[in-house]
């Protein structure tokens, strides 16, 4: 698919998501062509972006983030992956590096130095995860990031043939790693996770606290699609676990990449059925109850709630509920909001 394509894409009910952006073509009829992926290496107007840690180096240029990436001849060792094509014919790559690389120092670009392009102010360069900045890159940096750390994470965890154990080798694109003692190709891996707006009969949201997480932290309920299930059945059993509330209609709003560490989120609606009150299954949700509009807004705005961060679907599925953007509110969510 071109660029071109993904542009012209009907993002659905949710809009486009932070992470569902891209600007780059991902060239995959490239990812076979051996002689094309050496030239693209050897070309020095190729951009590397460097993954250490599920993180990249992230500077300020004209008041805006941007993703700080180093010509190939400047790319520390480690695996390699091809992450696209832009318009103006540059290969972008990935390279997925040892974090105790030296070169990981804060506040210095990764690998030495950075392309001369962002040389000027890569002195505040800095290491910064998916989650701070999916949100506030553009549209072509924003999807290289997502691209990057999925793969990279992806190589990071899955080094060895699952059917006899071997260290597999990625393949030039690192778009696929084969075993060098069976032959067997393995693919990356992704982790379907289902998300949830629900909604009672008068159309009040349902938000859940994990027990895990701070008095104030709440979200919509969300959980793994389990092997042989639906990503609607998905919906309506981890609803019904975390808080016995019984839905009916169950309908798809939309999806986003969420490579932490390798999640799909896909995002729904579900409406409840009426006359049923929660019950929480309290090894996994503090406590779950429903906001009207104004409730959650009300609560927002005393500092007594906060919401998930602008670049995950939790968010986008709030706003969507409740028709237009919120604020933060309390909690900051730096740690694993999605
Ligand atoms: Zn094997």
């Amino acid at each position: 698919m071109s660029t071109a394509d993904v542009d012209q894409l009907d993002d659905g009910p949710l809009g486009r998501l932070a992470l569902s952006r891209s600007g780059v073509d991902r060239a995959t009829p490239r990812r076979g062509d051996t002689d094309w992926l050496a030239r693209a290496w050897a070309d020095p107007r190729t951009r590397v972006l460097v993954v250490r840690d599920a993180q990249a180096l992230v500077a300020t240029r004209d008041g805006r983030l941007e993703l700080v990436f180093v010509p190939p001849a400047d790319a520390p060792d480690g695996t390699r992956f091809l992450l696209g094509v832009g318009a103006d014919d540059v290969a972008y790559f990935g390279v997925s590096a040892a974090a105790e690389d030296s070169a990981a120092r804060p506040g210095e670009p990764v690998g030495g130095r950075a392309e001369p392009s962002a040389r000027s102010d890569s002195a505040d360069a800095k290491p910064m995860a998916l989650r701070q900045v999916g949100a506030l890159l553009s549209d072509r940096d924003a999807g290289l990031m997502t691209h990057a750390v999925a793969l990279a994470n992806w190589h990071d965890s899955h080094t060895h043939c699952p059917q006899c154990g071997t260290p597999t080798v990625p393949a030039p694109a690192g778009h696929l790693t084969t075993c060098p003692a069976d032959g067997s190709e393995h693919f990356p891996r992704l982790d379907p996770a289902v998300i949830m707006l629900v909604i009672d009969p008068d159309d009040r949201l349902m938000l859940a606290r994990n027990a895990l997480w701070p008095a104030g932290r709440m979200s919509v309920v969300a959980g793994f699609v389990e092997p042989g299930e639906s990503a609607e059945h998905a919906v309506a059993r981890e609803v019904y676990e975390e808080t016995a509330i019984v839905v009916g209609q169950v309908r798809y709003l939309g999806s986003q990449p969420w490579p932490m560490p390798r999640s799909l989120m896909l995002g729904f609606q579900a409406t409840a059925k009426g006359g049923q009150r929660i019950a929480v299954d309290e090894e996994e949700i503090g406590e779950a109850r429903w906001f009207t509009r104004a409730e959650l807004r009300a609560a927002i705005d005393a500092g007594e709630l906060g919401i998930a961060p602008t670049s995950s679907i939790a968010r986008r599925l709030i706003e969507y509920w409740y028709g237009e953007e919120l604020p933060d509110g309390l909690a900051s969510w730096t740690a694993r909001g999605r």
